[in-house]
């Protein structure tokens, strides 16, 4: 039990990536506090899946670009978990498109839902992380924000954003015991991705030959949220099968 006695946030913890990261670390005894931003059902679903391991789970639905609801979410779960000890920020969303059709509204939304929500929710939880002197923040960013992708420059753009507020803040927050990474997943099987095919060419891409699976990154950020990576911090680690962008 990896994770046994700790308690993690997880953001966009209804689908995908969040919901493997939620169910990886039930299983290795966390006790979640789940954001979500609409999807009740999902949501529901999940923490009846997690529950079975045997660990608390509250969710919460909360828009991670707003700091109000921000600041309120972070303060229920002080008062039903007590201190944080994981902070994992995975929502996001994209608005794919070449830069000259992107909308304003659109090119916000991004980069306030990846990159302003994870400043949000660090701001929320650093002063928790400060008294404890203990802290473990995980950052979902992408291969994107690392190599850039034509017809994402808004998801690009907030991708390597959140890389730089991962160097930041391991920087910051170092001399206090908490560690910040980053995790950049290439392609991986989400709804997020369900629009796009892949075939035997596009495999051609990624030296192994598959996209990814949710439960991949889940393992990874598992690592960086774990006493095994107590002495990494400002890093970032693809998860991608070596995709070549
Ligand atoms: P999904 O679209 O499957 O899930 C997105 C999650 O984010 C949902 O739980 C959603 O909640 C939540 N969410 C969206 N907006 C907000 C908001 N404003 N406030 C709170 N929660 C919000 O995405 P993935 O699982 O594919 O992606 C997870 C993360 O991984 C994202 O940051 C994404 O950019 C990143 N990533 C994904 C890759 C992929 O190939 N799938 C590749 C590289 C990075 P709800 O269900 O309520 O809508």
């Amino acid at each position: 039990m990896r994770l046994e006695g700790k308690t993690a946030i997880i953001t966009g913890a209804s689908r995908g990536i969040g919901r493997a990261i939620a169910i990886r670390f039930a299983q290795e005894g966390a006790n979640l506090a789940l954001i979500y931003a609409s999807n009740d059902e999902a949501m529901r679903n999940v923490c009846n899946e997690v529950s079975q391991y045997g660990v608390k789970v509250e969710s919460y639905k909360c828009d991670v670009s707003n700091y109000e609801e921000v600041s309120q979410t972070v303060k229920s779960v002080n008062e039903t978990f007590g201190e944080v000890d994981i902070l994992v920020n995975n929502a996001g969303v994209v608005r794919d498109g070449v830069a000259f059709s992107i909308k304003e509204e659109d090119f916000d939304l991004v980069v306030d839902t990846s990159l302003k929500g994870a400043f949000h929710m660090i701001k929320a939880c650093y002063y928790g992380f400060i008294r404890r002197r203990y802290g473990k923040i995980i950052n979902i960013s992408s291969v994107s924000g690392i190599y850039g992708n034509a017809g994402q420059s808004n998801y690009s753009s907030a991708k390597a954003g959140l890389i730089g507020l991962t160097k930041s803040i391991a920087k910051e927050l170092g001399v206090r015991n908490i560690c910040c990474n980053a995790v950049a997943p290439g392609i991986i099987d989400t709804d997020m991705t369900s629009n796009i095919s892949y075939d035997e060419k596009r495999l051609e891409a990624i030296s192994l030959r598959r996209i990814g699976k949710p439960e991949d990154v889940a393992n990874a950020v598992l690592f960086l949220a774990s006493s095994e990576s107590d002495y990494i911090t400002g890093e970032v680690l693809k998860v991608d099968g070596n995709l070549a962008m």
